[in-house]
């Protein structure tokens, strides 16, 4: 932790300088004195302090200045720093204003000039005002603070990304807390562009995009090199685990997300089914676990970087990334997985991420604490992601197209709801709008089998409807079904012939694509099971094929 600042503020260079001087004699071990020549110079380094989120203990700022008065300075100042504690140097002459400064903007002290001896009249006074201020004031977060408003939709994108990557930070509210607000409003007087991320070094980000704030926070976003064994498309499960087999198999091997490492499981509030771990495990940890052994490997991991496009000239592959650069490598691996689907209803793409939100989002979770909650959806996640917010919603309402749960999720999740109190289950319901100005304030729901409609007060809606493959990336590239999933293995062989422009005299391997040395692994395939396992095991086995392939080529 820094330390606690004084900043004394005086036009006058002599006295400035007595006071800083006195000052750091006694303070200077426990304190950073900094010291201003005019309250307008004073404000800007108090607008400075307050980005890198500096503790302030104590303004000592004289009142005859010319151009802003130590009265007018302090009442700017405390508006960002409400708590410091404020003393006044006074002439005579000035006690006036000074009494009325104790009720207009909640004075500590004043001081008359000249202070001397500062043993008898400065320290006292101040050493009380400090030790109160310590013993009361909670020391600041010195951690990266994002600043905005909940209902904003590039306020979720950056604490999402934040937290999808792991990256700790505290999330301030500008309806809510008056600090953040100045602080915004410093920023941009308009407040048009949110979020404003402050970092530590005092480094500001107005409305940052993935890659800006990837590079700020010290990820990788740059390959150290141009050529690689593998380069693995997508950092879910299946990436991970393509990841982890070829660098430990001595490959040199290159992970690209466009987001976070993770993938959909990473938005898992808990894996009960994966292997090994019985009491279930937290997508972020599972997230968390397999990036640092894919690191400790090897695997260099690029996040906030999207491929575009993939280009073959035999024996090589390349992928394309959004800003034109080219990788290449000798095999690729396509681990882009799904989005589920969106909700073509009126109110729903509005208010998406102002209330309503895709997957289970479960950053946003306590926002909605005593509210009501909405899931959307019959399947395991959506089950999974109803145990989650029942536990801060004042009620979760899951709404179920089909006729029972137990037609679409695992039984144990099915038990699970049914012993939880706060959900309930609406089957052969549906949403028809999502209603509410800046965020969602309702819900109107229909049942299919009456038509009847009812409007439900909403603080969330958390959809899990379906999945669009990502595969745009290998259009016209490789062979893909009407949906968009990746063709691999036996399915490419249609009444016994291999896939057009196939020109080897083996059939594509169990994982491998219409393009040889291309592989697609997890829920990209065509026919996958959507599993965390799965994608795993796919991913690991991946790799085997690659070996495989470049024996060949
Ligand atoms: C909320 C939720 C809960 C779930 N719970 C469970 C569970 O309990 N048990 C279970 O077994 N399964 C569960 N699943 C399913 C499981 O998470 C998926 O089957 C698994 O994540 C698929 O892994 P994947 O690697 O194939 O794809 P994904 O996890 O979808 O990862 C694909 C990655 O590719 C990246 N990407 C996509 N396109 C590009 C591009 N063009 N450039 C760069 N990167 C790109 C994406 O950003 C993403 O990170 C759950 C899914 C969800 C959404």
């Amino acid at each position: 932790m820094p330390k606690p600042i004084i900043l004394t503020v005086d036009d006058e260079p002599q006295v400035l300088n007595a006071v800083e001087r006195d000052l750091r004699r006694h303070y200077g071990s426990e304190y950073r004195v900094i010291k201003a020549s005019s309250g307008t110079e004073a404000l800007e380094a108090v607008r400075q302090l307050k980005r890198r989120n500096s503790p302030i203990a104590l303004f000592l700022a004289d009142q005859r200045m010319p151009t802003m008065s130590g009265t007018e300075f302090l009442a700017e100042a405390r508006v960002l720093y409400p708590e410091t504690r404020k003393v006044l140097l006074t002439a005579y002459a000035d006690t006036e204003a000074a009494i009325e400064s104790i009720n207009t903007i909640g004075l500590d002290h004043y001081l008359m000039k000249p202070w001397d001896p500062p043993e008898q009249t400065l320290y006292p006074v101040l050493d009380d005002l400090l030790s109160d201020w310590l013993a009361t004031v909670p020391l600041p977060y010195d951690g990266i603070r994002v600043a905005g408003t909940l209902w904003s939709p590039s306020c979720h994108r950056v604490k999402d990304f934040l937290a999808r990557n792991r990256i700790p930070y505290q999330w301030l509210d500008i309806e809510k807390d008056g600090e953040a607000k100045a602080l915004v409003e410093g920023l941009n007087p308009e407040g048009h562009r949110l979020p404003a991320v402050f970092f530590p070094d005092g480094d500001v980000l107005v409305e940052p995009d993935n890659l800006a704030l990837a590079e700020k926070c010290g990820l990788q976003t740059q390959a150290t090199q141009p050529f690689y064994d593998v380069i693995i498309v997508g950092a879910g499960p299946a990436g991970l685990g393509a990841a982890v087999y070829g660098a430990s198999e001595g490959l040199r091997t290159l992970m690209i997300d466009r987001e976070a490492t993770g993938g959909q499981a990473g938005t898992s509030s808990r894996i009960e089914n994966y292997l090994g771990f019985p009491k279930g495990l937290s997508g972020a940890d599972l997230a968390q676990r397999a990036t640092a052994q894919a690191r400790r490997l090897g695997a260099e991991i690029l996040t906030a970087r999207e491929v575009t496009g993939v280009r073959v000239e035999d024996p090589y592959r390349f992928v394309i990334l959004s800003d034109g650069t080219e990788l290449e490598c000798r095999a690729l691996v396509i681990a882009t997985g799904v989005t589920v689907r969106t909700l073509d209803v009126p109110g729903v793409e509005a208010l998406n991420g102002a209330g309503v939100y895709y997957g289970a989002a479960l950053t946003e979770a306590a926002n909605y604490r005593d509210q009501p909650v909405f899931v959307v959806g019959g399947a395991n996640s959506a089950g999974q992601g109803a145990m989650f917010f029942s536990r801060y919603a004042s009620k979760v309402t899951m709404l179920v197209r089909g006729s029972a749960l137990e037609k679409s999720m695992s039984q144990y999740l099915v038990d699970q709801i049914s012993d939880t109190p706060g959900i309930e289950v609406l089957t052969r319901t549906e949403v028809v709008e999502a209603i509410g100005q800046d965020r969602l304030e309702a819900i109107t729901i229909a049942n299919k089998e009456t038509g009847a409609t009812r409007t439900l007060p909403a603080g969330a809606m958390f959809l899990f409807i379906g999945a669009l493959p990502h595969s745009e990336l290998v259009a016209g590239v490789v062979e893909r079904n009407k949906a968009g999933f990746i063709i691999t293995g036996p399915d490419l062989i249609q009444d016994g012939r291999r896939p057009k422009n196939w020109k080897l005299k083996r059939d594509p391997y169990l994982l491998e694509t219409s393009v040889p040395g291309i592989f697609a692994a997890g829920d990209i395939r065509q026919g996958a099971v959507r599993r965390v396992a799965s994608a795993v095991g796919q991913g690991a086995n991946a790799i085997s094929l690659v070996h495989q392939y470049l024996k060949t080529v």
